[in-house]
């Protein structure tokens, strides 16, 4: 049967902004806290209900990438940094630091060149999505676009790595289905080549990392976000008081690690998927945008329940934005 790719373009940006909505309230604390409030998805769902009336700056931003996209169909440094300071109009919703300090430099006409913060944080992962859909077809460009509009906030070499990761695997995946499944293998071998052609150390480094998740596949949820939450962080950001526990820094290399993990760990459904990922403990709203929007570009909008995609905020004007993106796709690399 012929991919229907608006299923998966629309399924992308629905998990982002279910992830999203659905860590938010757990942002900042550890996983066994979260634990103690729920047992299954079922009770965590119905208990919290109240709670996930929002999404924050990861959908926000993800909807503004996808926007500069359409507006200029493909990437375009200028549209890019008007959506980005668009989105200080929103307004933001739970920002990082470095991301907002970056944008309002932008807001003021500061080039990016010198606005860009040296930020390692996930800011720019969280908003690439969209760059891995328009650009599942033409790889150099994907890896390309997806490096310029991180750099663009972020001068830090992790932060443009785990951006140029994330759109690569959503080309990816946007290709398998849960029916047949994919080599994971294949899967690590494609991400990995993506940031291979560098001497950038860090990027080095992040090579290693998604090595040992790989390696790591068969070890529990628990124990892998424990292995890989500070995972990469450096002093004087590491937080030793939680070391040895399931606590997801900030940070774009054990952000991005954590939610591949986790996605790997569950591809059997995508409401178990995103369960684990929204309640990873730390950045769980990251966990949860990042991990759904894998999840996401899977498992397409046909497998999403409804009953998840009527608790996101502003869920049709997501879809109408991912059918826009993909008409625009469409049009451009004369995919019917
Ligand atoms: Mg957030």
């Amino acid at each position: 049967m012929k991919l229907d790719y608006l299923d998966k373009f629309s399924g992308t940006l629905l998990g982002v902004s279910i992830g999203d909505t659905l860590g938010r309230p757990f942002e900042g604390m550890l996983r066994e806290r979260i634990y103690s409030h729920f047992n299954d998805f079922k009770e965590f769902i119905n208990n919290n209900k109240k709670l996930f009336n929002s999404y924050t700056d990861d959908t926000q931003l993800t909807l503004h990438t996808a926007e500069a996209l359409i507006q200029g169909s493909g990437f375009n440094t200028n549209n890019f940094i008007r959506e980005y300071v668009r989105w200080l109009e929103d307004p933001p919703i739970g920002p990082g630091f470095g991301c907002i300090s970056s944008i309002q430099k932008l807001k003021y006409g500061i080039s990016w060149k010198k606005a860009a913060s040296n930020s390692g944080g996930n800011g720019t992962a969280m908003r690439v999505s969209p760059i891995g859909l328009f650009y599942c077809k033409d790889i150099k460009n994907l890896e390309k676009s997806a490096l310029k509009s991180s750099i663009i906030t972020h001068s830090h070499p992790a932060a443009s790595a785990g951006a140029i990761v994330i759109a690569r695997a959503i080309a990816f995946l946007i290709d398998k289905k849960p029916e047949t499944g994919f080599s994971i293998d294949e899967f690590f071998e494609t991400i990995i080549l993506s940031i291979s052609n560098s001497q950038e150390k860090i990027w080095e480094e992040f090579i290693e990392i998604l090595n040992k998740v790989k390696q790591n596949l068969s070890i529990s949820i628990e124990a892998g976000l424990t292995k890989f939450s500070q995972v990469g962080v450096k002093s004087p950001y590491f937080i030793e008081e939680y070391l040895g526990k399931a606590f997801v820094h900030p940070y774009t290399l054990s952000t991005v690690a954590c939610a591949i993990f986790v996605f790997l760990k569950k591809l059997n459904s995508f409401e178990d998927c995103i369960f684990q990922l929204a309640t990873a403990g730390g950045d769980s709203d990251t966990v949860g945008a990042i991990g759904g929007s894998l999840a996401g570009a899977y498992f397409g909008l046909k497998n999403i329940p409804d009953d998840l995609i009527n608790l996101v905020k502003n869920h049709k004007n997501i879809l109408k934005v991912s059918e826009q993106l993909h008409l625009k796709f469409k049009e451009k690399y004369k995919m019917i």
